[in-house]
């Protein structure tokens, strides 16, 4: 099947390649209100990796495509059409917006589905949760207030909450649509003009969003929002470093986030950073184990490990390893395996092959470290990049397994014994994301959100976040925060005024 249209499986391989080429939809960037191809008209095809089949090609921007759309979004800004619209009317906007994408979430998520890979069910809730984001965001458009400030003698001193300008969006391909609109709405509702860029790997749903968008008719000015395609070396980059881009928004690993941030201090460009993770769920003996049990698989095998803020480590009291190791091994047998559009499937291809190689062979590496596989470790024997879900017991703290952000289904079990040993093995990895604490123990539960080095600590479920909830990093997981009223102060400058009576 491809793009509705099916080709018989007796045709033979050169011809079925042709016939793809032939029928495959070719998408376009939207730049200038337009719907356009790259500059010198190159394309790069995009997969299903369920099936390792091309189901699109979308423009291959140059960088003369990321100058017309810088320019475009400068012009948009500077015109104050959007920026200066009376602030309840953009918050209007927003909630079209928001409408538009409930409306739709179930095609943009076979869309996501067959172009992630991630199961139609996952890629649903993540679809609503980003309309949610635009209804929570809607409501803050008119009430992003300045203050005024005493200060000595005859004057009035107040502050103004502009907006920063020209914001550019660099999406990774693990939540291609969520973590677009997550960052795309507080841009808007504080008035800045957005450029986003969506994975070389996973362009799809952002392009079929945007032109949802423009059919519905939401209120955009032309040049608000932008989408540019292509390769994150090239055209990230140059937005990054673009003199005319006023902040810049990175979801991705964190050796792109030095990237970004180095590019961006050239004309020092704010950026914010959502980068890695290697989240803990940390289980004490007096934990629900059966509710942990799900929690855990939930961290981990959800969107096959692809997350940033996956549970990708398990450390567990001593007395209660086995019978919780146990339990979650029962529980990887609700897990499915399959293709996304599949019914019954949990667990969905991973993006690509050559994603679920790399994690295979960082797991081999680990394994020669130390560690027991207790349950997967392998590649699934069909066509696409599927894999196991897997489990691996007797980590060490300075096994990479335990240190590195692997980005797939692998889990990692440590044991502990005393409190003091279990907050020292959470905090011992580069990243400080989310981690889960597992007791019924109040006063240790708040200790450790207390005392856990990162940007997020969840007590008794995991992974949990809101709309309205701050989600952010601490060490190399990120700077910045994303959602909640606190992301707005990214995309607004105070100017402090100060008058003379
Ligand atoms: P990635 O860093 O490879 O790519 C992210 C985006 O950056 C893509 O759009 C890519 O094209 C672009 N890019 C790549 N090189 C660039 C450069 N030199 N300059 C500018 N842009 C460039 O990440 P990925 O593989 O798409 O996603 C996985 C990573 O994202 C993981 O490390 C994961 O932890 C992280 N992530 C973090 C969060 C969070 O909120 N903290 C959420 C999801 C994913």
């Amino acid at each position: 099947m491809l793009a509705g249209l099916s080709i018989p499986s007796s045709t033979g391989e050169a011809l079925r390649r042709f016939l793809l080429g032939m029928l495959m939809p070719s998408k376009q960037m939207l730049i200038a209100g337009e719907w356009c191809d790259a500059e010198d008209g190159s394309f790069s095809d995009v997969l299903n990796p369920a099936t390792g089949e091309v189901i699109a090609n979308v423009p291959k921007a140059t960088v003369s495509d990321v100058e017309r759309c810088v320019k475009a979004s400068k012009a948009a800004f500077k015109s104050k059409e959007w920026s200066g619209m009376d602030p309840a009317q953009r918050g209007r906007v927003l909630q079209k917006m928001a409408a538009a994408t409930y409306a739709n979430a179930k095609s943009l998520a076979v869309i996501e589905s067959n172009n992630n890979g991630k199961t139609f069910r996952e890629a649903l809730s993540e679809i609503r949760y980003g309309a949610w984001t635009f209804e929570y965001y809607s409501g803050f458009c008119d009430k992003i207030e300045g203050s005024t400030i005493p200060v000595p003698g005859n004057r009035l001193n107040y502050t103004l909450k502009q907006p920063l300008g020209v914001t550019a969006h660099i999406i990774p391909w693990n939540f291609p649509l969520q973590l677009a609109l997550r960052s795309i709405a507080p841009a808007l509702a504080a008035g800045c003009t957005v450029i986003a860029k969506p994975a070389s790997w996973t362009p799809l749903s952002l392009i079929e969003w945007a032109k949802v968008m423009i059919e519905a008719d939401v209120g955009l000015p032309d040049g608000v929002l932008q989408v540019i395609t292509g390769s994150g070396g090239l055209i990230g980059d140059a937005l990054a470093g673009h003199a005319d881009v006023d902040g810049i928004t990175l979801t991705g690993g964190v050796p792109t986030g030095h990237a970004v941030m180095a590019k961006a201090s050239e004309n020092l460009t704010p950026v914010t950073l959502e980068l890695g993770g290697k989240g803990a769920n940390i289980v004490f003996p007096d934990a629900n184990l059966r509710y942990c049990a799900k929690a855990i698989c939930f961290g981990i095998f959800m969107n096959a490990g692809q997350m940033c803020w996956a549970g990708s480590r398990l450390i567990v009291h001593e007395d209660v390893h086995d019978e919780l190791v146990a339990a979650v091994i029962e529980e990887i047998g609700k897990w499915p395996v399959g293709p996304g559009m599949e019914e019954g499937v949990r667990m969905g291809s991973m993006v690509h092959e050559s994603h679920r190689d790399d994690v295979l062979k960082m797991l081999a590496e680990g394994l020669k470290q130390g560690g027991k596989v207790a349950c997967g470790g392998n590649a699934i024997d069909r066509e696409g990049a599927f894999m196991e879900a897997t489990v691996v017991t007797d980590v060490s703290s300075d096994n990479l397994l335990f240190q590195e952000e692997l980005f797939g289904p692998v889990l990692s079990v440590t044991k502990f014994s005393e409190e003091s040993e279990a907050i020292t093995l959470a905090n011992d990895t580069p990243f400080g994301l989310l981690n889960g604490v597992w007791t019924t123990d109040l006063s240790r539960a708040h200790r450790f959100a207390r005392d856990l080095e990162c940007g997020m600590v969840s007590i008794n479920e995991y992974p949990i976040t809101f709309p309205q909830t701050p989600f952010t990093g601490w060490k190399h997981s990120g700077i910045g925060i994303e959602q909640s009223k606190d992301a707005l102060n990214f995309y607004t400058k105070v100017k402090n005024v100060n008058v003379k009576l």
